[in-house]
């Protein structure tokens, strides 16, 4: 992993605009997946996407995540929980 760094040497200003998208690319990661985007950045990410085969990976990898989460059926808290938050709540007033 750190030697890709290494090797890329001297200052590359298309390496530092790739990088840009490779951070916005993972801040918005999860709306992408969600379609939860602008038309214009799904185009952008979606383009830097088709180049960059780490962001690739790494979207894939988190599609996957989501998938997996959404597969799982939401847990409702066990009654003495709720029995706890209820007393915590009550207490702190
Ligand atoms: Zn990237």
């Amino acid at each position: 992993m750190v030697s890709r760094f290494f090797k890329r040497g001297g200052k590359d200003d298309h390496s530092d605009r790739a990088r840009a998208i490779c951070d916005e690319l993972r801040a918005s990661g999860s709306d992408l997946i969600d379609g939860e985007c602008d038309e214009e950045l799904v185009r952008k990410l979606e383009a830097h996407l088709a180049e960059c085969t780490d962001c690739d990976g790494w979207t894939e990898s988190l599609r996957s995540t989501i998938e997996l989460l959404k597969s799982v059926p939401k847990q409702t808290p066990p009654d003495e929980i709720m029995a706890r938050i209820r007393e915590a709540t009550t207490q702190s007033k």
